[in-house]
């Protein structure tokens, strides 16, 4: 862990020198200025700047021969892109779409299908947050190679998004997934509602961010999983998703979760249906990939970390034979350790945990189980996991 202090340390002494990591968050602009994932331009040199989603990189532009066109400094000879169709809306999307392709929206707002009513002001500022969240889930997504199709592309297997509000007859929308179709009841960017409605239902945690990786996880669920050979092993695993979801919602709102659910489940809320224990282990999955990668964007080390814990053995792995299983075990105890000290540095601010879970053995085994499976589909998981 002291090693972690001293690299970020040098890291932040002499920044971006050696050019991005693969892991990078951070990148940097022409002028040399540290460029941020959600940046449009370059707070030193006022350079415009866009991010390009494959291979998921910011970079600043240079004006090219036609108007509204450009390069990337990043790679002068990958074209000519026009910077997304809503950059200039309160999305303020800095994503970029190759010159002539998409209709001038990028892949991350090619999803949405139902944008909040901006007629009512207060929608501004929630899109913004909503589409924050969202372009983060989706450069995650494309990151480790898992197909993004849109929906107005293929109505099929595509995933869209409905951000909504209340309807004329007064009902509220409920958030959730059903056939690709993505709904948020668009009061969860709201920060005073979702902090009310996450006291109600006693959860440790409740993010715009969070809310779209469960859900994707459905999603990735029907596509991944139905009908595939993961199916038998899925129900080994998280039990039979044939068994009634209305009952076993029901039951859920009646009784809550069983006792001593910490030792099987991830949330009291995955206690409910072997389709939610999948949907809350693969947010999980994307939350702990995600912070891992971009503290090693910063420089941390996990292979040097000295751990002051007992790491989890191979054996709690779904698959302990499996040649990453080590690899992957490596990157879980990362994150333990990572998350122990962020929840440290939280209290001294006074904050909630950073990372308010528990992972038991049970948990880690449905971990690796859900990584063989996106490593299977999008080819890119193992080298996130090894880049370590
Ligand atoms: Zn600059
Ligand atoms: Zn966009
Ligand atoms: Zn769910």
């Amino acid at each position: 862990m002291y090693r972690f202090f001293e690299q970020l340390g040098s890291r932040i002494a002499a920044p971006f020198a050696s050019g991005p990591s693969r892991n990078s968050k951070v990148w940097a602009c022409r002028c040399g200025q540290a460029l941020f994932f959600r940046n449009s331009q370059c707070l030193a040199c006022s350079a415009a700047l866009g991010y390009q989603p494959v291979p998921g990189r910011l970079t600043s532009l240079q004006p090219a021969d036609s108007p509204e066109t450009w390069w990337l400094d990043a790679d002068p000879q990958a074209g000519a892109f026009v910077r997304c169709a809503n950059l200039d809306t309160p999305a303020a999307c800095n994503w970029l779409v190759p010159a002539g392709e998409g209709q001038g929206l990028c892949v991350a707002c090619r999803l949405n299908r139902t944008i909040p009513d901006l007629s009512l002001v207060e929608n501004h500022e929630h899109w913004r947050k909503v589409e924050i969240a969202k372009r983060r889930l989706v450069a995650q997504l494309l990151d480790l190679g898992l197909p993004v199709i849109a929906k107005r592309e293929d109505e099929a297997t595509g995933l869209a998004f409905d951000f909504v509000g209340t309807d004329l007859q007064g009902r509220n929308p409920t958030t959730g997934h059903a056939d690709g179709l993505i709904t948020l009841d668009i009061k969860e960017a709201d920060d005073a509602h979702r902090e009310r409605v996450r006291v109600q239902m006693g959860e440790p945690y409740r993010t715009l961010l969070g809310h779209f990786r469960h859900e994707v996880g459905h999603y990735y669920w029907d596509r991944l999983i139905a009908g595939s050979q993961w199916l038998g092993p899925f129900r080994r695993v998280f039990g039979d998703e044939r068994d009634s979801y209305a009952q076993a919602l029901e039951r859920h709102y009646q009784e809550g979760a069983p006792t001593h659910w910490q030792q099987g489940f991830v949330s009291a809320y995955a206690t409910m249906h072997p389709w939610e224990d999948w949907a809350e282990t693969w947010a999980h999955y994307l939350h702990m990939m995600d912070a891992v990668d971009t503290a090693l964007g910063f420089g941390m080390s996990a292979r040097e970390m000295e751990l002051d814990y007992q790491p989890f053995p191979l054996e709690t792995l779904y698959d302990p034979t499996h040649p990453g299983g080590p690899m992957f075990l490596a990157f879980v105890n990362a994150w333990i350790e990572l998350a122990g000290m962020l929840n440290e540095l939280s209290r001294s601010m006074g904050q909630p945990d950073f990372y308010p879970f528990v992972l038991p053995a049970a948990v880690i085994a449905k971990l690796h189980f859900v990584h063989l499976v996106i490593a299977q589909a999008g080819g890119r998981a193992e080298a996130v996991v090894q880049s370590q």
